[in-house]
């Protein structure tokens, strides 16, 4: 294989699963990332450029529209037997997976066919991806929609729009996986390390008692090829998110109805708050996912519990000695950035989550303030938007 062009090397080392060539890997997804694509707020009039320029290999579909009217389209490719539905940002302003879905899209154009991953998961799946679920709350930049309702939490009284058409198509297509994109908050870590969860992954439950039934084995197993090669990217950045059972969420629901359904929230990685670096680890997460799929073994379910838990033990910027004046103590000052859409654009807004001995948080950056001198909140609000 020393001949082949960088990308076919990256390849190999997915569907070989051998220590991947970190750096090729990375330079690799750059050449297929989309775009035109970029940044925090995803919205329908970006992709819809995109969407009507992809090749006649996809066949593109409107299937509706938003409570605002904002068109919602499913994209199809591949003609194997393994059925698979993909969606992306039911949560309008958790736009990475919508990201990678489009760089997936690039990939799997004609000119990449030829390659082996590619060949094989098109042979072996038929994929129908909708990316954007939720184009009124991306406009807003919101979790829920336009009328307030959590998707995530629709799929039973289905009183969304958009839930509707998630589960018509659920309905009609009948899948044998499916894959839930989200992102997550920077607040998540993992381990005694508590470095950012730059992924995280659950294989929801299907009942309060959280049963491992044969149709959660199968979404764990998929779980656990997708962290084998994450872990090798980025170890020890892997979370797995709890497993309580939420009655009226939308992957326990679909896997107690026997899609097995994998849920990936994409998370910080360090000093990527446009959440570009995480969508490549998205982007390789859905191919070694789909890969794994189109092997169709799914013994191999144990390690996802060896995934850690997603803690929240991550800040933005820790300040450290702050001289608090009512006190006369030197205190770390823990902040979270709140995003916020002004004028179109993303502001990330400092607020004061923690005040103490923050040892057991870690941080994006931290700052020493050496001693300076707070008299009042006032003053801390200050310090921190300076
Ligand atoms: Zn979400």
């Amino acid at each position: 294989m020393a001949n082949l062009p960088l990308r076919f090397h990256a390849f190999y080392y997915i569907c070989s699963m051998d220590q991947p060539g970190i750096s090729d890997i990375l330079n690799w997804h750059s050449q297929y990332k989309e775009p035109t694509l970029f940044g925090r707020r995803i919205i329908f009039d970006m992709i819809a450029p995109i969407l009507k320029n992809l090749p006649n290999s996809f066949y593109i579909e409107q299937i509706g529209g938003s409570f605002n009217k904002i068109p919602i389209y499913k994209v199809s490719i591949g003609n194997g037997k393994t059925k698979v539905l993909l969606w992306s940002q039911m949560h309008g302003n958790e736009s990475t997976g919508t990201k990678a879905m489009f760089d997936l899209f690039q990939f799997f154009t004609d000119t990449h066919k030829h390659s082996e991953i590619v060949h094989t998961i098109l042979k072996e799946c038929t994929l129908v991806f909708i990316p954007l679920l939720n184009p009124d709350g991306a406009e807003a930049y919101t979790r829920k929609s336009v009328q307030g309702i959590d998707l995530n939490r629709d799929a039973v009284a289905l009183e969304a729009p958009e839930s509707k058409l998630l589960n018509t198509v659920l309905k009609e297509f009948n899948p044998q996986f499916c894959f839930n994109l989200h992102d997550q908050r920077t607040i998540f870590s993992v381990g005694d390390d508590k470095l950012p969860a730059t992924i995280s992954f659950l294989a929801p439950s299907v009942d309060e008692a959280r049963t491992i039934t044969a149709g959660r084995k199968i979404t764990m197993s998929v779980i656990t090829a997708m962290n084998a090669v994450l872990q090798k990217m980025i170890p020890n950045q892997i979370g797995r998110y709890t497993d309580e059972f939420y009655p009226t969420a939308t992957g326990d629901n679909f896997q107690k109805a026997g899609h097995n359904t994998i849920l990936i929230e994409a998370g910080h990685y360090k000093d990527d708050y446009n959440r570009e670096e995480v969508r490549k680890y998205n982007f390789i997460a859905l191919l070694a996912g789909l890969q794994h799929v189109s092997d169709g073994k799914f013994d191999e379910y144990k390690p996802y519990f060896d995934i850690p838990n997603n803690e929240k033990h991550y800040l933005d910027i820790i300040y450290k000695n702050v001289l608090l004046a009512d006190t006369d103590q030197k205190v770390d000052v823990g902040v979270i950035f709140k995003e916020e859409l002004v004028d179109g654009k993303i502001i990330f807004k400092p607020i004061v989550e923690h005040i103490g001995k923050l040892s057991n948080y870690n941080a994006n950056s931290y700052i020493d303030k050496e001693g300076e001198v707070v008299e009042n909140e006032e003053q801390l609000q200050e310090m921190i938007e300076n």
